[in-house]
């Protein structure tokens, strides 16, 4: 027989919400009375729209999800509010003109983190849409719509999301965003590249403000701009997003605490990670759990969408050894084969290995960075592979694609941005064996801005379809990946824009490819 609950355990409930509540106020005190009169008690009155760069949520559990804004006035300028806390109410309701309001509360938005807001929010049903909006004094935001994930025992009928990357806001407009929010997604995924750390140039589509940026402010400010984009504002208002970084958030190319440039030494770059790293914890709907800790930040994670898909979310920046043989496109010598290289580090390839063991999910999704297929892409005699990309660190990536196998993970499949071309690649353990079985798809998803207006079939294209018979497919557009999935089968549509130098670029599903339910590798429809 069970016992009723003690007294012990009500005591220490109700011990708890005081401790709260207690830390809640102390939170408050070193500011003093000057914060508690001027910016909570009295409700602020803006004269410019605090809320200029919108809203977004993220992180979708069955029971709930992140919800995130930033004040900012003047967003180009550090975000344009004096160094005082500022009180949020947030409104989370079960209808698009927020009459039914089922959860509301408040947030604390400091000077420390910009004064941006992340609200975990908690205890609501699965599987449904949400509307949201921030209020602060007089001010109030546009309203966002979010929603629950399926609840992880329940196999749903179907789930349809995106994935996108690298978006350079100088190369080109983000009509390929004013086309991704208007289609019937669950959830966006961005693979990374979200901006890009260079100074503005001259004759490009869009110009960055200032030169190569390395404070917070810089960092700051380069997020607002591209945030202030109103088609990336739109589809950030109308899915959850679950979002990773790739290199050009913090520096082209960094590998952990090692620049590109020989003449940057450790202790300079993994100041301006921490600078870095927390502009991107400010300006995305991330959970607490992904607070930075210096030049640290955890990233990787795991998302369920019920028993139908499990997304692994890696980080192959932070933890990564140097790329080999300096870098670049080069023959695979001996730095590529080099036992001791990692992408993901001991840590995180570990927690990956152990979550795939136990994923109960029918679709295993690896959303992630840089290209896993060994593709030579150098045509003719010679071979050139990518340092930067897992060909670099090949016995880390025969590890893994072998540990898959073995362990028959159910339907793997790769997710990857970084190179600005839709690739769709079978992944083997070993390249060199072409007809060994295929053991997980790779789709690779172009850029939403970066390279400009690209070319349909590049340069050579034929030579580099034969010399690696494990690729199904590849184009150089602009554009993004949109994903059906079902218990019978995954199916991805590759949706570009033929230009992105002007506005109005119409949509063009470029190539469709299907996924069968226990057959790894990629059918074209
Ligand atoms: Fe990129
Ligand atoms: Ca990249």
């Amino acid at each position: 027989m069970r016992k009723p609950p003690t007294r012990l355990a009500a005591e220490l409930v109700s011990h708890r919400r005081e401790f709260i509540l207690a830390g809640a106020s102390l939170s408050v005190l070193p500011w003093t009375n000057k914060v508690a009169k001027s910016a909570i008690f009295s409700p602020p009155r803006f004269d410019l729209n605090p809320f200029t760069l919108g809203v977004a949520s993220g992180e979708p559990e069955p029971d709930g999800m992140v919800l995130w804004t930033r004040l900012a006035p003047r967003p180009l300028e550090g975000g344009g509010l004096p160094p005082e806390i500022y009180e949020v109410t947030w409104e989370l309701a079960s209808d698009d003109q927020m009459r039914n309001v089922v959860q509301r509360g408040k947030e604390l938005a400091t000077p420390q983190l910009g004064h941006s807001v992340h609200v975990e929010v908690h205890g609501l049903p699965p599987d449904r849409w949400y509307w949201y909006r921030f209020t602060c004094g007089d001010a109030q935001s546009s309203i966002g719509r979010t929603r629950t994930t399926p609840a992880i025992d329940v196999m749903p009928d179907r789930f349809r999301f995106a994935f996108a990357s690298c978006q350079s806001y100088e190369q080109g407009l983000f009509t390929c965003y004013d086309h991704l929010q208007r289609e019937d997604l669950d959830l966006v995924v961005h693979l990374g590249d979200y901006i890009y750390e260079y100074g503005g140039k001259d004759k490009q589509v869009r110009r960055h403000t200032e030169g190569e940026i390395e404070s917070l402010d810089d960092y700051r400010n380069r997020y607002a701009q591209y945030r202030t984009d109103e088609h990336l504002q739109a589809a950030h208002a109308r899915f959850p997003w679950l979002v990773v970084w790739d290199d050009h958030e913090v520096d082209n190319n960094y590998a952990n605490d090692i620049s590109e440039e020989k003449s940057v030494d450790r202790e300079a770059l993994l100041l301006r990670r921490a600078n870095a790293y927390q502009a991107f914890y400010e300006s995305m709907p991330l959970r607490k759990f992904s607070l930075p800790t210096g030049p640290d930040l955890q990233l990787y994670r795991r998302a369920r969408y019920g028993r139908l898909a499990n997304f692994e979310i890696l980080d192959t920046r932070q933890y990564r050894t140097d790329q080999p043989s300096g870098d670049g496109k080069k023959p695979l010598l001996e730095g590529a084969f080099d036992p001791k290289a990692t992408l993901l580090g001991d840590t995180q390839e570990r927690w990956l290995m152990s979550g795939l063991l136990q994923s109960t999910a029918q679709w295993n999704i690896l959303a992630q960075q840089v290209m896993m297929a060994r593709v030579d892409l150098k045509a003719g005699e010679e071979s050139l592979f990518s340092m930067d990309q897992w060909p670099g660190y090949d016995v880390a990536r025969k590890r893994l694609l072998k540990f898959i196998a073995d362990r028959r993970v159910p339907n793997p499949v790769v997710l990857t941005g970084d190179i600005h071309s839709n690739w769709v690649n079978d992944l083997k353990v070993d390249f060199n064996y072409p007809d060994d079985p295929t053991v997980a798809t790779e789709f690779v998803g172009t850029s939403i801005s970066s390279s400009g207006n690209g070319i349909d079939e590049p340069k050579g294209l034929n030579d580099l379809l034969s010399e690696n018979p494990f690729v199904k497919f590849h184009n150089a557009q602009r554009g993004y990946v949109s994903c059906e999935v079902t218990p019978e089968s995954w199916r991805s549509d590759y949706q570009i824009v033929e230009y992105v130098d002007r506005p109005g670029a119409p949509l063009v599903t470029r190539a469709s490819f299907i996924v069968e339910n226990g057959h790894p590798g990629a059918e074209r429809v």
